[in-house]
């Protein structure tokens, strides 16, 4: 059920906060859903006050016939045959207000955090800079040149077995992706994160549900997911989707959240009309291995819930002893789902820039909305008298996406001798037990 009301009693600030997140959504999308909610109201009381005319004048038939008052009952009867032709009027008329409030309502993107900053990307705060001193930008340590000195990635063959931007991991890259991998795991588990292996394949409907491309065209090149030959299925961008899914059409006692899971799966993008540095090397790649933390809580946990997943990010980063920074991302950049969104990014020497490596967005209901995700007091443990069931907070946060966490572990670990030759990558000490 999506917020019609809201969106009619607020049409000002969400058609302010529509244009301050350059959403995709037609400049008067909103104010057609204020009137169609209205048209909606006025449907559905005319059709209700129908449905209880047909109740009373069934009881007239009825009495009439027992009476054995035939005038009455002629004109009890007239009278229904007018109420039926009625609701088989108004019945469809509100499907069709139903049908076209909801596809309006869809496009339009969840609220925005107060203090999420408002702008483009280079409008993000940084909340604060962990781990060691900045090494010099060096093109020596460029992830791409180590990577072929020590034969860790093999970028040609997957070129010519699938494409560019497709890669095979070898020898220590492999088993690296397998210890990052069992590394976040075990640290998620250890702040109570349930481990859960996802189908990377997921119902285009789910995904839009979570807030990925509503509207995507399966026959266009500028698409970002990659459809499967069923048109009705495609390959998770993120298993944020399959996750998610998990708690569709659920209603909880609140005593049971939060849940808390962390999953593991692989993100396929089509990242159509990418271009420049970015696709160099492992940096934008269209597969690969991420572990994602995911959590359903009641609506008043959700900030505190966002900042515990931060800490679980946090722990992460700092066993890997990199530098990295924490940036609250501004309004443009919170796609349609998400409320407050924090990145994390670490610093790549052999870039010479800073580069996202996990994401942080708290959802509240926009997911949980389009999914029937919901909860209600427990009414024998609760304080206050049984509610109405009330939508939950959705939140989402990368434990690690492993290609750019091998970026940056190459180009921070990459060891030199005297002559300036690269000599080895020291790596972490925290992934010892998982090598
Ligand atoms: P997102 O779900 O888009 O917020 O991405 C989560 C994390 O996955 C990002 O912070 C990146 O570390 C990583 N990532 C996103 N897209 C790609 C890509 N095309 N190739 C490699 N890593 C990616």
């Amino acid at each position: 059920r999506l917020d019609y009301r809201g969106v009619s009693e607020n049409i000002v600030y969400k058609s302010t906060n529509a244009i301050n997140r350059k959403a995709p959504i037609a400049r008067d999308a909103i104010q057609a859903v204020a009137r169609a909610y209205t048209e909606l109201k006025t449907i559905s009381g005319s059709l209700n006050a129908q449905r209880n005319a047909r109740s009373a004048v069934g009881e007239r038939i009825r009495r009439s016939a027992v009476a054995n008052d035939v005038k009455e009952k002629e004109l009890a009867m007239a009278e229904a045959l007018k109420i039926k032709e009625e609701i088989a009027r108004l019945e469809p008329a509100l499907a069709a207000v139903e049908e076209s409030l909801l596809s309006l309502a869809l496009a339009i993107p969840n609220d925005t955090h107060p203090s999420s900053p408002l702008g483009p990307e280079s409008a993000a705060v940084t909340l604060s800079t962990h781990g060691p001193e900045l090494l010099a930008a060096d093109s020596r340590r460029d992830h791409v040149t180590i990577a072929k000195k020590f034969g860790l990635v093999d970028f040609e063959g997957a070129a010519t077995v699938t494409g560019s931007s497709w890669y095979y991991l070898l020898n220590e890259a492999a088993l690296l992706e397998m210890a990052l991998t069992n590394y976040a795991l075990h640290i998620a588990a250890k702040h109570g994160f349930s481990p859960v292996t996802t189908p990377d394949v997921v119902r285009s409907d789910i995904a839009s549900r979570c807030g990925f491309q509503p509207r995507d065209d399966p026959d266009s090149p500028a698409s970002q997911v990659y459809h499967l030959q069923s048109k009705d299925l495609v390959l998770a961008a993120t298993s944020e989707i399959p996750l998610a899914g998990m708690f569709a059409s659920k209603l909880y006692l609140d005593t049971a959240l939060p849940l808390k899971v962390v999953g593991i799966g692989r993100a396929f993008r089509a990242e159509a009309g990418a271009r420049g540095s970015d696709t160099r090397g492992l940096y934008r790649v269209h597969q690969f291995t991420k572990v994602e933390l995911f959590a359903v809580t009641k609506a008043e946990e959700s900030e505190r819930m966002m900042e515990e997943m931060k800490a679980v990010q946090m722990s992460i980063m700092n066993g890997l002893r990199v530098p990295y920074r924490i940036l609250d991302m501004p309004s443009e950049e919170l796609g349609a789902s998400a409320y407050r969104k924090y990145d994390i990014e670490a610093w790549m020497p052999g870039r010479g820039a800073w580069g996202e490596v996990c994401s942080l967005s708290n959802c509240t209901d926009y997911q949980s909305r389009r999914l029937h995700i919901r909860y209600q007091v427990n009414p024998t443990t609760g304080t206050t008298p049984t509610k109405p069931t009330t939508f939950a907070h959705t939140l989402n946060g990368t434990a690690a996406a492993i290609p750019r966490l091998i970026i940056t572990l190459l180009e921070n670990g990459a060891t030199f001798d005297e002559q300036g030759e690269l000599v080895s990558i020291a790596l972490p000490e925290v992934l010892k037990p998982f090598w």
